[in-house]
């Protein structure tokens, strides 16, 4: 197998690079006294329709354990959330110790610079979180080395705003008293449960975040997972959102499966949306349409107009739900077309997971993965493990999934890893933030 040299790996997860074996040694440690078990045991049993082991005290317990953690098949993403609840209810902060676990890991599996996103766990008062910071600029410091470099990016708590805000001010006032953390801190994430969180509502916010890059010498990136999962949104919606989410002047975008997958493969996915989202869609549909319809979208001004009326007289509720006709299976496919075009034309870098993205997306053939469209689109792509620990991957095994049951070429995944090298170099010497639209 070709081993590539220096692999470079932007998007990672720490608490998702914990192996099994890690987590059933730390468990061992603690003398099987969770801290947080009552909660992962409530949270995977809601998920995941059955109760989890209790692997400390049980004879097989590691292999129990890896059967009831790692993802191999389709799931949805409160499955894999539950999953990885495990690792949180283990380390419940990230001390010193256990980060360099973590980094080792990833160390161990040929990665030579790698990015590493961590969230401030929400409960956090500020000065534990700014301990929290501190700790983790230094060990991530410490565990830098001639052929080891990782960045750190934390993930922001997209469910609620204020929050967002104040973790930020946290991050940026520890930038200042921890030189360690301004070194390896390169950016800023937002994860979790996208689908109920539109992007537009952060654009105050990003606003903040590119003006405070350009006043600084050191800018932070800003990535944000999107269009990844669509059981609460459709496609056509979660599409609208990449593009939204784009023009926040986002740098990469994570995932973004809804602009791969051919949208007849989600045919059989009943459409459930709040009035909400619906309406957002609509008006998006009704202020662009020159360029929509230009694009080859089919549909009717006055009916959508119609309809936001009678939506926005409707409180936030779900207003119904239906399996998409085939002329709006046609209008999603021109949708994805368009967004594709704009993206590249405007250099948008999308930073795909393969494993990740075929088990968490909803589709249910390989012949249908998003990798297989982007990559053909000749947009700017990059790709990664996301969480190797649950995935049970790695960034060579995750080339190797390409090659073999993608059918990627020699030459596509050379471009990846040129991407990647090419991507981390904004990160030394400050960003140069992508224009609002
Ligand atoms: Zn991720």
């Amino acid at each position: 197998m070709y081993i590539p040299s220096g692999i470079a790996e932007l998007h990672l997860h720490l608490y998702g690079c914990f192996t099994p074996e890690d987590l059933y040694q730390r468990g061992c440690e603690l003398r099987g006294e969770i801290p947080r078990w009552d909660w992962f045991q409530q949270e995977y049993t809601a998920a995941c329709g059955k109760s989890p082991t209790h692997y400390w005290t049980h004879p097989q317990g590691q292999k129990k354990l890896a059967e009831e953690i790692l993802l191999h098949a389709p799931a949805s993403f409160a499955q894999f959330q539950s999953r990885f609840n495990l690792s949180i209810a283990l380390f419940p902060a990230l001390d010193p110790s256990t980060t360099r676990i973590a980094l080792r890991r990833a160390e161990s599996q040929g990665i030579a610079y790698g990015e590493f996103r961590m969230v401030i766990p929400p409960h956090f008062t500020e000065p534990q979180g700014k301990e929290l910071l501190t700790l983790l600029g230094e060990t991530f410091l410490a565990c830098t080395h001639a052929t080891f470099t990782p960045k750190l990016l934390i993930s922001l708590p997209g469910f609620s705003l204020s929050l967002t805000e104040r973790h930020y001010r946290w991050i940026q006032e520890t930038r200042i008293t921890s030189p360690a953390l301004n070194q390896v801190l390169v950016g800023l994430d937002f994860c979790g449960d996208e689908e109920s969180q539109p992007p537009l509502e952060k654009e105050a916010f990003f606003r903040q975040l590119h003006e405070d890059n350009h006043a600084s010498s050191r800018s932070l990136l800003a990535c944000y997972h999107v269009g990844e999962c669509f059981s609460q949104i459709g496609m056509d919606n979660s599409i609208r959102r990449i593009w939204q989410t784009h023009s926040l002047g986002v740098h990469r975008l994570s995932h973004a499966s809804a602009l791969g997958i051919p949208p007849a493969a989600m045919a059989h996915l009943p459409i459930q949306e709040t009035a909400t989202e619906r309406s957002q869609h609509l008006r998006f549909l009704l202020e662009e349409y020159e360029w929509l319809h230009g694009a080859g979208m089919e549909y009717d001004l006055d009916a959508a107009q119609k309809e936001l009326h009678v939506l926005e007289a409707q409180s936030h509720r779900t207003p119904n739900i239906h399996l998409p006709s085939v002329q709006e299976l046609e209008n999603t496919q021109c949708l994805q077309q368009a967004i594709l075009r704009k993206l590249r034309e405007a250099e948008a870098c999308i930073e795909s997971c393969p494993r990740s993205n075929f088990i968490l997306s909803g589709i249910e053939n390989l012949t249908d993965h998003p990798l297989r469209e982007l990559a053909k689109s000749g947009i700017r792509l990059v790709i990664a493990s996301d969480d190797p620990g649950i995935f049970d991957t790695s960034y060579i095994e995750e080339e190797a999934f390409c090659r073999n049951e993608l059918g990627l070429s020699e030459d596509t995944l050379q471009r990846f890893r040129e991407e990647a090298q090419h991507q981390r170099i904004p990160t030394c010497n400050g960003v140069t933030s992508v224009k609002l639209k």
